[in-house]
């Protein structure tokens, strides 16, 4: 297929500047520029109130910028030389070839690049194409794939709509609402054959033939291509395929999924890649091991059969739910709908199809599941956490009759988070200039952190309050325009301007409320709760942040509780809640926080990443020892947390109302005895020795391990080129092929 490779919308956004800029555009178009320690000031600078408007989207930025502005930037010598810079350090990060992967897994070629499909991708709050977790992870293994040059594309949905947003009316509960993305305005671009026609594939949903189109996003050296349905030649219907992010009902979802796995695989056909693995992030992917088998059973005339083992060496596949309904199944009918076409061409029958899905063999009622799927027919298969590998284990063992527990095949991945993305620009500094200039090449390092013991207590403290400061100003802009909106009174407007308040403990509390993650697990005890905030010498304060999905009604009660908390006249000043929590939002709160409070129900968090972004910036976590915090949580001999807290440690009970109120009980207490006293311990300038120990701690411990750099060096050395484990080193050897 030939393809226009011209980067065009690069040029026409180009000729629209002045020519001392023009390069803005080369960075505006990859998101390579959001994790330097730039991305601060650099578009912003433009025009902050119109960077705020068009949510942080350089593309946008520049076109709507005035000429007027632009030229007066094009003569300002500090802006120049800052551009300069940055330019010099994109092309030769875009340029070399001495990279990480090029030293240890050469065989990863461009030709033959790693595929990664997900349902998501978080790269940018631009890009509004994520719900969470899952996708943040995504963006974040496409980031740290592009710094070690690992040759990988994403594979992935373009949401018009994306994931609904968050407003939050005057009862304290859940709206919910979406916006259109301006596709043309932003950082991304249309694949188009050398006649400047959309390139464009075709695949059945249901009875008709539906097109789909493809963007190309990039980030660093990794393209990230997502499919787009909204296309004039398309059925109405067929149009909102790609609408909405986890919108709709099981027939939406399996036609979403119809669309990343077996067009995602046929678009990559259309754009002349093959790659030599395809890597599912989670079962909704699963459809794609089909395609690749069908255009296989095409090339070579063979049977499913023959070509079965084939096809399996080149899928892998990571599984992220640690409960049995939270994985994705299809009833038998619906896969009639969406399939009867699609056996003939794999040459199966219809119950040899729904072998494929079915978790126990022969029952014609046993619903077809993506997780199934996936593990029949990739070689690799892993969790995101030791304790997610044991569960998983455990709950696919009715796969393996011929295995014990121990031998079924999922082993685990730790997640990570991308360090330059998730640590402050004011926190990269203080790295530089103590850990060393190149220490974003070195995270994987443990000895880049030791070095952490060389920064004097007052400095890491005083940057840390400027980022704690930053965020209360924001939560209080955030909150003010939220109950503006909202038509509250003018003296509860007002409030926010004096809500919270720098000097005092904060806790960040920011994720979905979803009732395993007990977002008021704190309320249990109300009044506990309340003297722990409200009290007038040591108190506590804490910000909220998270979507409730929106067909999950207590979800939403959680919600609604939290909001009647804020407003009780004892700590109103003490709580506060960010409407529609996203990566902004997050960057925030795991930058600005002092504790990072994660309560779930073990062993339902089958990693969690926030708690790993706060350690970055020198944020403790407070946490049940669940997914990656088991792994990461350090005590001493006498059981004290070194690098942070536990929740109830060592009690564990099937009765779920007890264990809410010992953890509950548990987090009161570390609250009243360790966390608060060690806070408030500070000498005469205000400086927390012990607690800056315990930040210390928290760095050195967490940031080597939990990062993106040292996930991806898993996957290349035990899933996608397990050949090399050996080489690579100690790390590793978890996963069992
Ligand atoms: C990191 C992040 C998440 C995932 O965090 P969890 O620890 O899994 O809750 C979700 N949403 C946003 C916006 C994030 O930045």
């Amino acid at each position: 297929m030939n393809i226009s490779s011209a980067n065009t919308a690069v040029q026409v956004l180009g000729e629209k500047l002045p020519f001392p800029l023009k390069r803005l555009a080369s960075l505006a178009y990859n998101y390579w520029w959001s994790w330097t320690s730039d991305r601060i000031a650099l578009f912003q600078t433009i025009d902050p109130q119109v960077w705020e408007r068009c949510g942080h989207n350089p593309v946008e930025m520049l076109h709507s910028a005035t000429y007027e502005r632009l030229t007066q930037l094009a003569e300002d010598p500090y802006y120049l030389k800052q551009i300069g810079s940055l330019v010099r350090e994109f092309d030769e990060y875009m340029s070399t070839k001495d990279t990480w992967v090029s030293r240890v897994a050469p065989q990863i070629t461009q030709e033959h690049p790693i595929a990664y499909f997900c349902a998501e991708f978080g790269i940018h709050e631009s890009l509004p194409v994520y719900s969470g977790g899952l996708g943040i992870l995504a963006g974040d293994h496409l980031k740290s794939a592009s710094d070690l040059g690992v040759p990988m594309v994403g594979v992935g949905l373009l949401y018009r709509q994306g994931y609904f947003r968050q407003r939050l009316n005057r009862g304290g509960w859940q709206e919910d609402y979406y916006v259109d993305n301006p596709f043309s305005q932003m950082p991304m671009e249309l694949m188009r054959n050398w006649h400047g026609e959309p390139i464009t594939i075709q695949l059945q949903v249901r009875q008709r033939m539906v097109r789909v189109q493809i963007w190309r996003v990039q980030v660093g050296r990794v393209s990230l291509y997502l499919l787009d349905s909204d296309r004039q030649d398309n059925d109405p219907i067929d149009r909102w395929l790609t609408g909405h992010l986890y919108g709709g009902n099981q027939e939406t979802r399996i036609a979403q999924e119809v669309v990343l796995g077996i067009g995602g695989v046929k678009a990559l056909t259309a754009l002349g890649i093959q790659p030599s693995v395809h890597h599912l992030n989670e079962g909704h992917a699963a459809f794609s091991t089909l395609e690749v088998a069908r255009q296989e059973i095409e090339r070579t005339g063979k049977s499913f059969y023959d070509i079965e083992a084939d096809v399996r060496n080149r899928c892998v596949f990571t599984t992220h739910t640690p409960v049995p309904a939270g994985h994705d199944v299809f009833s038998p009918d619906l896969i009639d709908s969406f399939f009867a076409h699609y056996w003939t061409q794999l040459r199966l029958s219809r119950q040899q199809f729904l072998a494929l899905g079915a978790r126990r063999l022969g029952d014609p009622w046993e619903p077809f599941g993506m997780t199934v799927l996936a593990l029949r027919m990739c070689r690799a298969a892993n969790g995101v956490s030791e304790l997610h590998g044991h569960v998983s284990r455990k709950m696919w063992t009715i796969l393996y009759p011929q295995r014990s527990e121990d031998k079924v095949p999922i082993g685990y991945i730790t997640n990570g988070v991308h360090a330059p993305t998730w640590t402050a620009p004011l926190m990269a500094e203080l790295y530089a200039q103590y850990l060393g200039e190149d220490w974003k090449t070195r995270v994987i390092d443990p000895k880049t952190w030791e070095k952490v013991d060389n920064i004097p207590n007052e400095e890491l403290w005083w940057r840390h309050l400027v980022l704690k400061e930053r965020l209360i100003a924001y939560t209080r802009y955030k909150v003010k325009k939220a109950r503006e909106q909202r038509g509250e009174q003018y003296q509860i407007i007002q409030a926010a301007e004096t809500l919270l308040d720098p000097k005092v403990l904060t806790i960040g509390f920011a994720r979905r409320f979803s009732p395993y993650k007990r977002g008021h697990l704190l309320l249990r005890d109300a009044e506990r709760a309340m003297r722990i905030f409200g009290n007038a010498q040591r108190p506590v304060q804490i910000i909220f942040a998270g979507k409730a999905h929106p067909a999950d009604e207590e979800g939403k009660r959680i919600i609604q509780r939290l909001m009647e908390w804020c407003q009780h006249s004892a700590i109103q000043h003490r709580v506060a809640f960010i409407e529609d929590y996203d990566i902004y939002v997050g960057q925030k709160l795991v930058q600005g926080v002092d504790v990072w409070l994660n309560n779930p129900r073990r062993p339902l968090e089958a990693s969690g990443t926030s708690g790993q972004k706060v350690c970055f910036n020198g944020g403790i976590n407070c946490s049940v020892l669940d997914g990656w915090w088991c792994e990461g949580y350090k005590a001493d001999a006498n059981g004290q947390g070194i690098n942070g807290w536990a929740i109830g440690e060592d009690a564990h009970t099937s009765d779920q109302d007890l264990q809410d109120s010992i953890d509950a009980q548990s987090l009161y207490k570390l609250l009243e005895e360790q966390i608060v006293p060690l806070y408030y311990d500070q000498d005469a300038n205000g400086t927390p020795h012990g607690w800056v120990q315990m930040m210390k701690a928290s760095i050195k411990t967490n940031a080597p391990l939990f990062n993106t750099d040292r996930m991806i060096a898993d996957y290349v050395s035990q899933v996608y080129v397990p050949e090399i484990a050996t080489r690579v080193g100690p790390i590793l050897a978890k996963v069992l092929v």
